[in-house]
């Protein structure tokens, strides 16, 4: 079988359906077809913590992130998914953090972010819960969360009324403007758009495109709080220092007989939670990268059946009321997924040297909160509107700047 549209999207995560999304219902780009073997938004985007900030170390991600956050507050007076104001907090227990805190809330705030600097005495009043041993932190103001299932649902359904349709099938070759499929049908477009996530380097080759695209591996788990120690209203709170977790001499020797010494010794920065749900709700969510791990992307995750205990056990350093679960771990669940990203951890979006080849991909820990602005850059590529000075940054085309790729060893990732 045969088929023809004027676009196809390859991948129903959250990129693939924002673009689906944007193309027709706010760009009228004519039909568009999404081709995924798995529902829509179940590979990475359902695992995301849903958190959004304009708060990045580098002009083009500001930017981009304003418009992605513009959109979303636009969409939120049309349709309800929980977007919030509230906030991160990055906390601190040392000075010379602190100082640098300072300095980087002036150079952000130049770029076009807005953000708080707390001394002991803000914590303390308002964020009463975090360790008495903090000196300082950051409130982003910019930034919070929201349910992105539901927007992601919502803009699909949307995007279906416009004549999008979906189909359960993997792409297995392309050649030209045709796109042939895991069940032997083809369909030709005028435009191809590579959304496919973790797997997008896969299939950018079946074009000859090679993307520079690595994988990471990030955990989340999701507590129970049945002690109803983290407050209702808290923001997303990270802690910002290493540190070295307590293990009892019995803890030490167990983890050593696991072969876990990584657990033992300095563990990285930014152990945080926010929490998860409305305000009768238990639950708050949390990660803590410590893995570092670069993988092939493969399913079913690796698992790691300490992550709980060692990401409670990072907690306790910030909220020390949560030492009520040292012995006693809540009820809890792990999940999680791949950041697939750039070196610099800028995304890859819209056309490429292959005629009619476009991407949305190399989205990282970021792509639930850039997936509006992002689509909405991808759609002004596509439809030809005028597109916003920070497009080039965000073209595969960059890498053929030898000024640019010179620069990339000292790109700040601002990931968390
Ligand atoms: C633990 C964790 C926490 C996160 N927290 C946040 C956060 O707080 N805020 C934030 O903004 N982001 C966060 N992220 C990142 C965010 O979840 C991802 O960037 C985003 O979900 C990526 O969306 P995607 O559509 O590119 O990929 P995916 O959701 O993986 O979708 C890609 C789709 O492409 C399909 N596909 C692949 N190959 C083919 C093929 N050959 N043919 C057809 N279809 C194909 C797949 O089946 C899949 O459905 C987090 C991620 C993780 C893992």
């Amino acid at each position: 079988m045969t088929r023809t549209a004027d676009i196809v999207v390859i991948g129903a995560g959250i990129a693939g359906v924002s673009a689906a999304y944007h193309l027709t219902v706010r760009h009228d780009a004519g039909s568009v077809v999404l081709v995924d073997p798995r529902p829509p938004l179940t590979l990475t985007s359902d695992k995301s913590t849903e958190c959004y900030r304009n708060w990045w170390p580098d002009q083009p991600m500001v930017d981009l992130m304003n418009r992605s956050i513009d959109i979303f507050e636009e969409l939120a007076t049309e349709t309800d998914f929980g977007l919030n104001r509230n906030g991160y907090l990055f906390v601190t227990a040392r000075e010379e953090t602190r100082a640098a805190m300072a300095r980087q809330v002036e150079d952000v705030e130049r770029l076009g972010a807005r953000a708080e600097l707390l001394d002991a005495h803000d914590l303390r009043s308002r964020y009463g819960f975090v360790t008495e041993d903090a000196v300082g932190g950051v409130r982003v103001e910019r930034a919070g969360w929201f349910r992105a299932q539901d927007l992601g649902q919502w803009m699909l359904e949307r995007a279906r009324e416009r004549g999008t349709s979906l189909l359960t099938a993997s792409v297995v070759g392309i050649e030209g403007d045709t796109v042939t499929l895991s069940d032997g049908s083809t369909i030709s477009a005028h435009a191809i758009v590579i959304a496919a996530g973790p797997l997008s380097a896969e299939v950018a080759a079946m074009t000859g495109l090679e993307l520079p695209l690595f994988s990471e591996l990030h955990l989340k788990v999701a507590f129970k709080d049945h002690l109803g120690v983290i407050p209702r209203e808290a923001p997303m709170t990270i802690w910002s220092d290493t540190q070295t977790i307590d293990w009892t001499d019995e803890e030490r020797a167990g983890l050593e007989a696991m072969g876990r010494d990584e657990l033992l010794g300095e563990m990285p920065i930014y152990c945080h939670f926010r929490p998860e749900g409305g305000t009768e709700s238990p639950y708050f969510v949390a990660l803590w990268e410590y893995h570092g791990r670069v993988l092939e992307p493969s399913w079913p995750l690796p698992d790691d059946p300490l992550y709980p205990e060692v990401v409670m056990r990072g907690l306790i350093t910030m909220v020390p009321e949560l030492e009520k679960y040292r012995d006693r771990l809540p009820e809890s669940f792990v999940d999680g997924g791949y950041y697939t990203k750039t070196r610099e951890n800028r995304p890859l979006v819209g056309p490429t040297s292959v005629h009619g080849v476009h991407l949305l991909a190399g989205l990282s820990g970021f792509g639930v909160m850039v997936s509006a602005g992002a689509a909405d850059l991808l759609s002004r590529h596509l439809v030809g509107a005028e597109v916003p000075d920070y497009s080039n940054g965000f073209l595969l085309g960059r890498y053929d700047d030898p000024d640019y790729v010179a620069n990339l060893e000292t790109a700040v990732s601002g990931q968390l």
